[in-house]
């Protein structure tokens, strides 16, 4: 396992992160043996936030005891005061612990968002004061949107960033990743499968390992899985074999999406996984996440050609910041079924 310093935060991080967002769907005993057997084999840093479910509940109670051995990451949602300062503690109750030692305030993708979340009343506030106390070591920022996010750090109110970094998504290559180099901040890559659409698994894994960042988030339920990211993290990367992954990121990531989220669809297309599978699939073809994503919206995929409000400006469009052509794509994406 490689570690390294985590920017000025100052930890020594592992290059693996554990992110516990998916735990509460497996059983306990299988989310206990996961996180301990992930901590027995070196990784340090385990990633959950309020917003997963009973996630945070079960860090708690797996590894609660064994608290001196991992950097500890949660994240509020909120953006005012009052509530993101409930939040907090209800993180540190479910948590067992008396400190996070990174707090993150999570998922901000719009400039409104940022702005309440920094004003005098916002969640920022409440960060600072857990500060203050001792209840946080350090805050953070989660979000969708790169460049915002390169421009956001710059207020130097920030320790850490956790951006999305995949073979589909390499977007934070370009502003975001030398910005926190250049501030000596905490770069934390999530998503390396892009929600699982990217296969094989280690090659999507080692992608972001080949990169400026000091963690990379890996979601994982099992002790099984544990041992397949680790597998796939035991040779470093050489340069040959990162021309090639930046080589093939470059292709995958051509459809631009961010998965910012600002579109929505009213027949509920989903369509960020729709932009970045259709993707993947013209490079590798037919992997089997996406043939079941492709049959479960078979139907609704197929409405979009049909559907009256879009036929002269599709109403998706209009709301993405990056002015990508969904209709196009999800049109061609029902192609497939005939
Ligand atoms: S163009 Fe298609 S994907 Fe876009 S909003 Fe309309 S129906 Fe949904
Ligand atoms: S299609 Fe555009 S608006 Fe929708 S998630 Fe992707 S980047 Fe954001």
């Amino acid at each position: 396992m490689r570690y390294r310093q985590f920017g000025k935060i100052g930890y020594k991080v592992s290059a693996l992160g554990f992110g516990a967002m998916n735990l509460p769907h497996v059983p306990f005993e299988q989310a206990h043996a996961a996180l301990n057997y992930a901590l027995d084999r070196g990784i340090n840093y385990i990633d959950t936030a309020a917003a997963y479910g009973k996630s945070e509940e079960i860090v708690g109670a797996c590894i609660g005891k064994r608290r001196n051995e991992f950097f500890l990451a949660t994240k509020t949602g909120k953006r005012d005061y009052a509530s993101a300062k409930e939040e907090i503690e209800r993180s540190l109750n479910r948590l067992q612990t008396d400190t996070l030692d990174l707090l993150q305030i999570h998922y901000v993708n719009y400039v409104n968002e940022f702005k309440q979340a920094m004003e005098s009343e916002g969640a920022y506030e409440a960060a600072l004061e857990a500060k203050r106390q001792g209840k946080v070591r350090h805050i953070g920022i989660t979000g969708h949107r790169p460049e915002l996010l390169a421009k956001w750090i710059t207020s130097g109110k920030f320790d850490q960033v956790l951006f999305h970094l995949n073979l589909a998504q390499p977007f934070a290559l370009k502003e975001l990743i030398p910005k926190l180099a250049e501030l000596d901040m905490g770069r934390v890559a999530m998503k390396p499968l892009s929600g699982g659409f990217i296969q094989p698994v280690d090659k999507a894994l080692r992608y972001p390992y080949s990169q400026d960042v000091h963690v990379m988030i890996s979601g994982m339920i099992s002790v099984d899985e544990v041992k397949q990211n680790l597998a796939a993290l035991e040779l470093e990367v050489g340069d040959e074999e990162k021309r090639e992954l930046e080589l093939l990121a470059e292709q995958l990531g051509e459809h631009n999406c961010r998965r910012c989220n600002y579109c929505s669809c009213p027949l509920e297309i989903p369509i960020p996984d729709m932009m970045i599978s259709s993707q993947v699939r013209q490079t590798f073809g037919l992997l089997p996440k996406g043939d079941a994503f492709y049959q479960k919206h078979k139907g609704k995929l197929l409405s979009c050609a049909e559907y009256e409000p879009c036929r002269e400006k599709p109403l998706c469009e209009e709301k993405c910041p990056y002015h990508l052509p969904m209709q196009r794509v999800v049109q061609e994406a029902s192609g497939y079924f005939q």
